[in-house]
């Protein structure tokens, strides 16, 4: 068959997934679609008309997925909010600038974008009403939709155990605080207006079928952790998502003392939370999961349920290291999230492959380290059976969304590169977002040499600076923030004294 039109991409190596690099060979692309991937000189002899796009100084591999992430807008450094144990930093991250949604979420898209990322998972606040949580959801949709990214929003709610995690607590907390924080932190947390759980389950079912028909956008139940949701909600969860299919996304197991106040006394932890509640299924994601047991695996194993594992944000909120060699020895499906949180605020996601491989060794050979080819697989593929669109996107096979990268590999290869170094091995190890030469999405080109098309990321800029000024200073000060830090300290120190958590 003679093919009019198209593009045919060469570099020195295409990889096409974790597992399978190809060197000289090109990537046929039509109508947005990969359409073939075989040896260049192949394809211009199948398809002679197509434009042919040759740089042997490069690499081709598929958009990232960030599978785990949150719009903060501004990184937290430049709003003043430091990181910390993740207990306290709940307190200062909720005073971050409360800034439009579809602000805060067009300039994710673009940094998310300019680092690669072509699918996202937001995991984000529901809000006040229902009319508002659709508003946010319709805004977040468009904007990843316009620049080309793949997006399941998944919207949550902290409607319990606002200030503590034991259940039912908070009160006793507030108690020890003096009176002008007290009243603060009851109106900034716990009686902040939230979407009642009713509407919030309706609203997000109809939302899923809203946008049932959209191959790269979806919306999922988001329960922000099991904890925070509370059983009955997350039981109308479980059976809301169990007549539609609707997939979930919750933070689990993220902080030790998450972990100590969902096992003391007869509390079984937050995986047998969600087992309880029927939502341990394939559909189910679960972010972070540090401190999770060998049991609580082995349930989210046999549930063929998905992890998303952040290591930058678990370093920087002080939550420890997952046992991600231990997650794969079981045979779960693993992602790779930023979280809002890399570890230089850069979304940078090959440093946070690079990251992950470092923290995720093991020294037991019966539970091998994961490699830098894993690590790769959890940024591209992982991410994107996750978000169920392992059919579209994920790898450069044939039939998928044309969404890829195209990398400069100069700064790499340096004087001389080893002839027989493995090209995802060579990007895990060393390469940098700064090293991007461009970004496609759909066949499009979306971002070139750092400027991103189809968008002004100036106004977008100057928008962000405009809101930064005009919006509203919650933040804690820095002798409220001591002042509740210490108390928080004290509180769990004698909470963990009086109860008896399973170590
Ligand atoms: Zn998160």
């Amino acid at each position: 068959m003679k093919a009019d039109g198209g593009d045919i991409f060469s570099a020195r190596w295409i990889i096409e997934d974790a597992f399978h690099s190809h060197k000289d060979f090109g990537l046929y692309v039509l109508d947005g679609k990969i359409v073939g991937l075989a040896p260049l000189v192949e394809l211009q002899s199948r398809f002679p008309d197509a434009r042919v796009h040759s740089d042997t100084n490069t690499a081709i591999l598929p958009g990232f997925v960030n599978a785990h992430h949150h719009c903060y807008g501004l990184n937290l450094i430049n709003q003043g909010i430091r990181d910390d144990l993740l207990e306290p930093w709940i307190f200062a991250s909720a005073g971050a600038a409360d800034i439009a949604s579809r602000l805060t979420t067009e300039y994710a898209a673009i940094r998310l974008l300019k680092n690669g990322v072509t699918g996202v998972v937001d995991a984000c606040t529901a809000g006040q009403t229902a009319a508002l949580a659709e508003a946010k959801i319709r805004d977040k949709i468009d904007a990843y939709s316009r620049l080309g990214l793949s997006c399941a929003i998944a919207p949550g709610e902290r409607w319990q155990n606002q200030l503590v995690h034991p259940n039912g607590q908070s009160q006793s907390f507030l108690k020890t605080l003096p009176e002008g924080l007290r009243c603060k932190l009851q109106r900034q947390h716990v009686a902040r207006s939230r979407i009642d759980p009713t509407n919030f389950v309706q609203l997000l079912s109809r939302m899923h079928d809203a946008y049932r028909t959209f191959d790269c956008a979806d919306v999922w139940f988001g329960p922000t952790a099991p904890h925070w949701t509370g059983q009955e909600i997350l039981r109308d969860i479980a059976k809301a998502a169990r007549e539609s299919g609707q997939r979930i996304h919750t933070h689990a197991e993220e902080s030790r003392l998450q972990h100590l106040s969902a096992t003391a006394g007869r509390s079984k932890g937050a995986i047998a939370q969600l087992c309880e509640a029927g939502l341990m299924t394939d559909g189910l994601s679960l972010a972070h999961m540090v401190w999770a047991s060998e049991k609580d695996l082995a349930r989210v194993a046999k549930a063929r349920g998905h992890i998303v594992c952040n290591p930058s944000s678990n370093l920087r909120l002080r939550s420890g290291i997952a046992p991600a060699p231990l997650m794969k020895r079981m045979g779960i499906s693993l992602a790779l999230g930023m979280d809002g949180t890399s570890l230089a605020g850069d979304d940078d996601m090959f440093a946070e492959m690079r990251l992950a491989q470092s923290l995720y060794w093991s020294r037991d050979p019966a539970t091998p380290s994961l490699t830098a080819k894993d690590v790769f697989d959890m940024a591209t593929m992982g991410g994107a059976r996750l978000m169920g669109m392992d059919h579209s996107i994920g790898s450069l096979a044939i039939g998928k969304r044309a969404n890829f990268v195209i990398l400069c590999l100069e700064r790499l290869e340096g004087p001389w590169l080893d002839p027989s170094t493995d090209p995802v091995e060579l990007l895990v190890s060393s390469a940098k977002s700064t090293d991007i030469q461009s970004v496609y999405t759909d066949g499009q080109l979306a971002v070139s040499h750092g400027e991103i098309k189809n968008c002004d990321e100036k106004k977008i800029l100057q928008n962000i600076t405009d809101a930064m000024q005009q919006a509203a200073d919650q933040r804690l000060n820095a002798s409220e923030y001591h002042a509740v830090k210490s108390a928080l300290q004290r509180w769990y120190d004698d909470w963990l004294t009086n109860n008896t958590p399973q170590l």
